[in-house]
């Protein structure tokens, strides 16, 4: 390393391979074929290293990491790893920044558990419900003008802010598209995107030509799936043709933002403990994960069977007792009904005043929330073919892409993605739908409205309010009626 770190932009170099130390929980070594000997990192000092993207300063990269939650002592700590490996030719200091971050993927893979296929149909239902971003700052740089020229166009947009900034369930502040009635400013009454209708789709931020495409850093690899949030999913998720992340999204894979790291602890989301000792809570995520996953993909999958998997999960893993009569008597049937409707009160009340547009994702909750409330206590029922493989999908997913970083558990998580299939059997139900050969529209209607709903932590809390709460379920699965 030639030069001071102060105020050159640090790179680590591309040639460089990172790989996990088995005799060395926790340990990385990195080494370059070329350089001289290889330099053992911790966990920790590896997250500061994979940083160096040529494009950020020293104190630049120790700004970024403490604001995404990664424990880096100071700026002096930055630099001097990165004058430890310049020393050992691993990494460099640029004196003017790269055009493009490198980002890399070391020594992981990017794994999905099934083909990447979705075929969009335009309906505009995801860009309601939800907060639209974070927004990047490409996007970000661009919108005052777009926002002009298509006020231009729009009476509704005139005068309006395009973006706010708005406050995660993570403390963290970021970049949102504003909205109105629960929909984004720019979707228009046709359900289309009316940035996408006048400027093209290049023009729209990533995070819409993302959907419904998710990708994650883990400690195993980067993880990319479709998630089960796009209401027309059922029809093209087994069908569409498989295709890579970049003609899903029309994005070369090089413009594709870094993926989000999200660890398997829930204490600390944002780090990830690359070699896990077989002990650390890190492992027995992973395990569980991988445990749930085989449990929704297996073929002899069904609702009865994933509350089976989830007793036994919780019970001891291992165990294979059965629960009783699930939904006889006041056991677990009348309880899971009971939280149900105090649910759909509360989310009922929540779009109270809001315009619900026909056919829109706020009429699709209004009309999850109705059927709640006239909900009595009913067989289980089972899930059709078509169904089951659905559920599969989006539940495994939703394991596989972390996307219950938000909830108090996996366990958790993986009961109430349970409850949304068994809530969407009995809707099918009442319309007559077997879901032998296909998935009805009352049944994935019901499961997205669902998935989406209790995707964030304050609805998540909603339905099961407890962990009080929580344990009673876990008893009346097991109690006899
Ligand atoms: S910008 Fe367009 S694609 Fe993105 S949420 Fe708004 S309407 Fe949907």
């Amino acid at each position: 390393m030639s030069k001071s770190t102060a105020g050159g932009f640090l790179l680590l170099l591309p040639g460089v391979n990172a790989e996990l130390i088995d005799a060395r929980p926790g340990h990385i070594q990195l080494h370059n074929e070329a350089g001289p000997t290889p330099v053992v990192l911790s966990d920790g000092a590896y997250r500061v290293a994979e940083a160096f993207d040529g494009t950020r300063t020293a104190a630049a990269i120790y700004e970024g990491l403490r604001a995404g939650g990664v424990p880096v002592p100071n700026v002096d700590f930055v630099s001097a790893l990165a004058q430890l490996l310049g020393k050992h030719g691993l990494a460099e200091v640029l004196e003017a920044p790269l055009a493009q971050p490198y980002t890399r993927v070391l020594s992981r893979q990017i794994e999905s558990l099934y083909p990447l296929r979705h075929t969009c149909v335009g309906c505009g239902r995801s860009c309601e419900g939800h907060y639209i971003g974070p927004l990047q700052d490409e996007f970000l740089n661009t919108v005052d003008a777009i926002h002009e020229e298509l006020s231009a166009l729009y009476d509704d947009l005139v005068g309006v802010t395009p973006v706010e900034r708005v406050s995660t369930d993570q403390g963290r502040e970021r970049m949102v598209l504003a909205r109105r009635d629960n929909r984004c400013i720019y979707l228009g009454v046709d359900g289309l995107c009316r940035i996408h209708k006048h400027l093209g789709a290049a023009a729209k931020p990533l995070v819409c030509r993302l959907f419904p495409l998710d990708t994650v850093q883990t400690e195993t690899g980067i993880r990319v799936g479709v998630v089960g949030r796009c209401y027309e999913l059922h029809r093209s998720f087994e069908t569409a043709p498989a295709s890579t992340p970049s003609e899903l999204t029309g994005i070369p894979m090089e413009q594709f933002p870094a993926a989000e790291p999200r660890g398997a602890d829930l204490r600390s989301r944002s780090r990830l403990l690359l070699n896990a000792g077989p002990g650390s809570i890190y492992a027995s995520t992973q395990r569980l994960e991988q445990h749930l996953v085989e449990v929704l993909q297996d073929e002899g999958f069904g609702l009865r069977a994933g509350l089976e998997a989830f007793y036994a999960t919780m019970r001891n893993p291992g165990l294979s007792d059965e629960p009783e009569d699930l939904m006889a008597g006041t056991g677990f049937g009348a309880r899971v009904v009971e939280l149900l409707q105090g649910f759909a009160v509360a989310m009922r009340a929540e779009l109270e005043g809001q315009t619900i547009l026909e056919g829109s994702h706020n009429a699709r909750v209004v009309e999850l929330c109705d059927f709640l409330s006239a909900l009595e206590v009913r067989p289980l029922g089972e899930l059709g073919e078509a169904e089951r493989r659905y559920v599969s999908f989006v539940l495994s997913n939703e394991v596989f892409l972390r996307q219950w970083v938000n909830q108090p558990s996996l366990p958790t998580a993986f009961l109430v993605g349970l409850c949304g299939a068994m809530v969407a059997r009995w809707r099918a139900e009442d319309a007559g739908e077997s879901g032998e050969t296909s998935v009805s529209e009352p049944f994935a209607y019901s499961m997205v409205a669902w998935v989406r709903t209790v995707r964030t932590g304050d609805n998540f809390v909603r339905f099961i309010g407890s962990e009080e709460v929580f344990q009673g379920l876990v008893d009346a699965l097991g109690s006899p009626a």
